[in-house]
């Protein structure tokens, strides 16, 4: 993980098109932007680029891109909110078990809809039969008998937390520290914050919740809201004081966005990620 660059993952898994603005750093997403650019009278935003635009709720699942993710070790990141209402949990298992099947990579899946993936990982767990036995269950299509036994003790023995599935949760503002609490309940191997963009003031003394990592950043691009830089300490003070990693992706600097990291004031100066699970030895080939 290079600390040249504010780019902590390798490759973006472009699972679903479309999505709905929920949250005050939906104002400017990108994936909207890159739509509207790419699509511009497609389905999933109404007006153009250059005008205004927006999503207009339709997602479309591709279910195409739902193969085993072979090659060297890689950090992969899922676009847009994989937990959108309109994603069904039939579809996260598919997710999921191909996400168990390529241990070799570590695979961030990030939500600003936190009460909907506790529903999927804690509330609607047993209900729907087990996160474990949805993920077997799921995993036939994608592999063969032989490698079926290996795979379910694999399952089993993790009991429904897979070293290489990190859970995070989006919070810009103190609004949304809600969702640091809801993210604490759900059963993972590794949790991250994403505070970005930030947006707003925070408490210094934060109340403790659970996370391995705060990634944090001011917002950039056209229109980018303010970011002071007094904002970042609660989260430098949490880290230190819990031994956390921190990820700063950019700042405001004098009016302008850096992200050269050489350019931050001393304090700020940090590219830090936890072991990812692909650096492990174990589990990393089924
Ligand atoms: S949840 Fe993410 S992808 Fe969806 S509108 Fe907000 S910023 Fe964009």
């Amino acid at each position: 993980m290079s600390k040249k660059t504010d780019k902590y993952w390798d490759i973006g898994w472009q699972l679903m098109d479309g999505c709905t603005k929920c949250s005050p750093g939906c104002l400017h997403c990108w994936s909207e932007s890159m739509a509207a650019r790419l699509h511009a009278e497609d389905i999933y935003v109404d007006g153009c680029p250059g005008g205004s635009y927006n999503w207009h709720g339709t997602i479309r699942l591709n279910h195409n891109r739902l193969k085993i993710i072979g090659g060297k070790p890689k950090t992969i990141t899922i676009w847009n909110d994989p937990f959108h209402e309109k994603v069904p949990f039939g579809f996260i298992d598919r997710v999921n078990a191909i996400i168990a099947l390529c241990r070799q990579h570590t695979f961030m899946v990030l939500t600003k809809r936190i009460e909907r993936m506790e529903k999927y990982f804690v509330a609607e767990s047993s209900k729907l039969g087990g996160f474990t036995e949805r993920i077997i269950r799921e995993s036939n299509r994608y592999i063969d008998n032989k490698k079926y036994d290996e795979f379910y003790e694999y399952m089993r023995d993790k009991q429904g937390i897979l070293p290489n599935l990190w859970l995070g949760t989006t919070i810009e503002t103190w609004e949304q520290w809600d969702r640091a609490k809801i993210l604490s309940e759900i059963p993972a191997y590794k949790r991250y914050w994403s505070i970005e963009p930030l947006l707003g003031e925070f408490p210094h003394q934060l109340p403790p919740e659970k996370t391995d990592w705060i990634i944090i950043g001011a917002e950039t691009g056209q229109g980018r809201r303010p970011c002071k830089l007094e904002w970042f300490e609660p989260f430098i003070e949490y880290a230190d004081l819990y031994n956390i990693p921190v990820w700063v992706k950019a700042i405001e600097l004098n009016g302008k966005i850096v992200k050269d990291i050489t350019q931050f004031p001393k304090f700020l100066q940090r590219r830090e990620s936890p072991t990812f699970t692909t650096e492990n030895t174990e589990d990393t080939k089924l």
